[in-house]
């Protein structure tokens, strides 16, 4: 098989599916088993997008090779210098944004508004990270002991694995390897199988941007694999992750062995509470948005509406509405209000726990089917679904089904809310809606999760501002934000004494 370099081939159209190599040491190559895999749209899943690598552990171990080769010369750049590549990039990303955001729906599903959002974080994030390659990096402290100073300097860390999901298939990839970059480490970046073609543009943005050659390497396929090559390669200094708990937990473990730096953005099972004297209007069309824009298959979605039972029903009924109402179909067409999930496999994953809530005794509302009628047909589409009766305790409750599932709790009480809110083994973000001061205030505190919003729906990051979760929602690390570059450098601490000469 020949493989072709992303720039000298025409942007990809449905006939004529682009081949990317991995990117490695400067250049696009095949990979060493030489096979490729199909990057489909899960609107038709019949549609090729591009093609990509099924990479072999052989081809982690060149892209780390080259990665470690790059970088005492990326190392000894000035940070203002590799903060502006990335700004560049940033506005390479700006002028591309419209084509960036459509091939990323045929990519995933997500309709247009969403995509081209998604590349606007990543617009936003490079624009204000690039600028940390110019602040001050460090603190300078008093000694306790006379003719001392002490000081701290932030340091790269070496080669960084970063491995990436496919909800958000350049705005993730972006706010990982931008900081990471602007640190002064080199990476190796293997994204999601069913998005490569959206990071595989970013690093292309980015070589167009002056990133020299080996500083940034891309290596497509099989997670499994791929990813235990790169977690256990002694020469990569950290990984840096955003998936599901599970493989979040398997990475740690492997981390954990050598001591690796990790950090982890994992799972959610986010909760809306809607006190009764929220605004039923604003909760119902914050959870449309929240539960199943992205066809529930963000980190921060909705999945769960904790409410009291004085207003349960009217907003159950409102909800439903919007649901049924929602226009289902192809990303692509600007009216469409819900795209696919990512792809097949999902739709009978999805599916699997709409017969759980079932079994369980909850009352399924609307929704519950797969969908396949007319244009549909070929397409992972899923429809909007509702619960009501869900107990906290059901695994409908509990346990992050990644769909456009939302499950509504009637609970008689502010205490009881928090309690189920917090009841869960996730603690990434959560809502409240009140217009009750004092409520509102108590749930900033009470509520257990990385990220709370107060009369708003459980999503909508902000790139100046610190993104993570508690629990078993990550590691305890935080992403995006002033502290962004920190999580990919080490601290050292410095003493310069300097007493008259005697
Ligand atoms: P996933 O865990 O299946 O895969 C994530 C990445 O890990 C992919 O690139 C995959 O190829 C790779 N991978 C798979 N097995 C691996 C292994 N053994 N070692 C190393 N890497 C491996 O997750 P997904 O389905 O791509 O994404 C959905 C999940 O991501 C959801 O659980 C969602 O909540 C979570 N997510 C979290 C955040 C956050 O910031 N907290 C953001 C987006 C998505």
């Amino acid at each position: 098989m020949a493989t072709t370099t992303p720039t000298d081939t025409t942007p990809t159209t449905a006939e004529a599916p682009r081949t990317f190599g991995n990117y490695i040491a400067g250049e696009w190559r095949p990979s060493a088993a030489d096979v490729t895999f199909d990057d489909t749209n899960p609107a038709r899943e019949r549609e090729v997008v591009a093609r990509f690598q099924r990479s072999t552990a052989a081809d982690v171990d060149a892209a780390i090779t080259a990665a470690a080769a790059a970088f005492p010369a990326w190392r000894a750049t000035p940070p203002p210098q590799r903060g502006e590549i990335i700004l560049r990039a940033a506005l390479l990303l700006e002028r591309r944004q419209a084509e960036l955001a459509r091939l990323m729906t045929r990519e995933m599903g997500k309709p247009i508004k969403e995509t081209l959002g998604d590349v606007q974080t990543g617009i936003d994030f490079g624009k204000f990270v690039a600028g940390e390659g110019r602040r001050a990096e460090g603190d300078t402290v008093p000694s306790a002991i006379p003719d001392k100073l002490c000081l701290t300097l932030r340091q790269p860390l070496g080669v960084v694995g970063i491995i990436t999901p496919w909800n958000f298939p350049l705005a993730i990839p972006a706010w990982k390897t931008f900081p990471a970059l602007v640190a002064g480490n080199t990476v190796v970046l293997k994204p999601a199988s069913d998005t490569p073609l959206s990071a595989a543009m970013l690093v292309e943005i980015l070589i167009e941007a002056g990133l020299p050659a080996g500083v940034l390497n891309f290596v497509t396929g099989p997670g499994g694999t791929l990813g235990d090559t790169l977690v256990t390669d002694p020469r990569v200094a950290m990984i840096s992750l955003t998936g599901s708990t599970e493989v979040g937990r398997h990475v740690a473990e492997l981390c954990g062995r050598d001591l690796r730096r990790c950090s982890l953005e994992l799972g959610g099972k986010n909760a809306v509470i809607v006190m009764d004297d929220g605004n039923l209007d604003e909760a119902v069309a914050a959870v449309a948005w929240a539960g199943f824009g992205t066809t529930g298959q963000r980190c921060t979605a909705t999945s769960r509406v904790i409410i009291h039972e004085r207003v349960a029903d009217a907003f159950t009924e409102r909800l439903a509405a919007a649901a049924r109402d929602l226009r289902i179909g192809d990303g692509l067409d600007p009216e469409t209000g819900m795209g696919p999930l990512v792809n097949r496999g999902r739709v009978g994953a999805v599916h699997a726990y709409t017969e759980i809530g079932e079994r369980e005794g909850a009352r399924l509302v609307t929704g519950g089917t797969p969908l396949s009628d007319g244009e549909l047909a070929g397409g992972a589409f899923y429809a909007p679904t509702v619960f009501a009766g869900v107990r906290s305790e059901m695994r409908i409750a509990q346990e992050e089904i990644f769909g456009p599932v939302v499950s509504v709790i009637p609970v008689a009480d502010y205490d009881d809310a928090i309690r189920a809110a917090n009841s869960t083994v996730y603690g990434l973000s959560c809502a409240i809606f009140t217009e009750n001061a004092r409520t509102a205030f108590r749930a900033m505190h009470d509520i257990n999760a990385g990220l709370v919003y107060i009369n708003a729906g459980t999503t909508g990051a902000e790139p100046h501002l610190p993104f993570g979760g508690t629990k078993q929602s990550g590691n305890g690390h935080r992403e995006l934000g002033r502290k962004a570059v920190e999580e990919f450098s080490e601290i050292k601490t410095v003493f310069v004494s300097y007493p008259p000469v005697k």
